[in-house]
């Protein structure tokens, strides 16, 4: 247990974000705390890096939304201190804290204090025998850096461990994961470090945690975002949640890509949907479709969505158009029955359905398949087919 939330076993992974304030600055620290823990984030990590920063954590523990881990470097008195001041868990760096005696003085303290301790091994940091004897910082070196420190709680009796091998290359990152979780049985906290601003960062972080979350490693996750910390907050939750690993809790917007049939802005209507809906703890999923000709039937499996056509827009209810509205008010439109959809059920919704809305917009598609023509050519491309499979040769 990192406080009150479950690590490890059958748990759910849960999502890691760390702030960035001065941790001394409980005001400001704290207030980040709530934006992450508003933005998804399961757990919080504060940096312990000097005296003022662990009598701050001890004045935020009390009024913090979610655990709060403090994290270690270089003064293991720090992390004495962090675990007076009420931390629900620890981060220690094994390349920066490297006496044995002052490691097992921390983890002795810890197991007093019942509280875990997460070995976060990285690879800009690695013990530097370690780095001599492999070489660089491999799959190998990291993993052995993290059973050295292990091996060194367990002499005094303590098991309360999560580890952690980050690598900003993401395949070695993904090799020294697969390693360690064939060695050790502890829980694991998977990261791409240092992986840049977004897009780049996300990416790395998506290819490196996304791997292997889908071969059943990992237990907690963090992306190691150079941007606002509610950005890796929310990639995190979200990432979980698009796996399937946590339930829905926010907006999935799904929209089509949009081509030369699109009848609307399709960029533009779905960022309107999405700054609209986002955040609001609507647990739905909205399709923002180009057209008329494909979006319902290509989004029957959103919740809710619209598709655009002839300067209308067709609001539809799992795949069934229930209502026609100008172009201009599609928007507004899509936005109120999400709401209503969310309050009330899709059978309820549907029960209200316009009952000529399905009809116009079947009017309507095709019309524009008229227009555009059928870039299947469906009816032509079957005759042709059954011609050729009927034909004696
Ligand atoms: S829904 Fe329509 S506009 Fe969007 S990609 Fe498909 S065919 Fe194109």
């Amino acid at each position: 247990m990192v406080g009150s939330v479950a690590v490890g076993g059958d748990a759910p992974v849960t999502v890691q974000s760390m702030t960035t304030t001065k941790t001394a600055d409980v005001d400001a620290t704290l207030a980040q705390i709530y934006a992450l823990a508003g933005a998804g984030a399961d757990i919080v990590r504060i940096t312990c890096n000097d005296v003022a920063a662990a009598q701050g954590i001890a004045e935020m523990v009390p009024r913090s939304p979610v655990p709060l881990i403090a994290d270690i470097h270089f003064q293991y008195k720090l992390a004495l201190g962090a675990i007076e001041a009420g931390v629900a868990g620890l981060r220690l760096n094994p390349g920066n804290i490297r006496k044995e005696d002052h490691i097992k003085q921390v983890a002795r303290a810890a197991r007093d204090a019942g509280i875990p301790i997460r070995i976060g091994v990285n690879a800009g940091s690695l013990d530097k025998d370690l780095l001599e004897k492999h070489g660089s910082a491999t799959p190998e070196a990291l993993v052995e850096s993290a059973m050295l420190e292990a091996r060194y709680l367990e002499e005094v009796d303590f098991y309360d461990i999560k580890i952690s091998v980050k690598h900003s290359n993401v395949p070695r990152m993904i090799d020294s994961y697969r390693l360690l979780s064939r060695t050790s049985d502890y829980p694991l906290h998977l990261g791409v470090t240092e992986a840049g601003p977004p897009p780049g960062g996300l990416i790395k972080s998506v290819a490196g945690i996304a791997t292997l979350l889908s071969e059943g490693i990992g237990n907690t996750i963090r992306f190691s975002l150079t941007a606002d910390p509610v950005e890796e907050a929310k990639a995190g939750r979200q990432l979980l949640e698009y796996l399937g690993l946590r339930e829905r809790s926010d907006l999935d917007l799904v929209a089509c890509p949009s081509c030369g049939r699109a009848e609307v802005d399709v960029i533009d209507v779905a960022n309107r949907v999405n700054a609209a809906l986002e955040g609001s703890g609507l647990p739905i999923q909205v399709a923002v479709m180009g057209c008329v000709v494909n979006g319902p039937g290509e989004a029957r499996e959103a919740d809710i969505g619209i598709a655009a056509g002839r300067g209308r827009g067709h609001l539809f209810i799992k795949g069934q158009v229930v209502r026609v509205v100008p172009e201009g008010a599609m928007v507004e439109a899509l936005i109120d029955e999400a709401i209503a959809l969310h309050e009330e059920g899709a059978e309820a919704r549907l029960a209200k359905a316009d009952v000529t809305a399905a009809d116009l917009a079947e009017e309507t598609r095709i019309e524009l398949l008229g227009i555009q023509g059928d870039v299947n050519d469906t009816v032509i491309r079957r005759a042709t087919v059954a011609d050729v499979a009927t034909k004696d040769t």
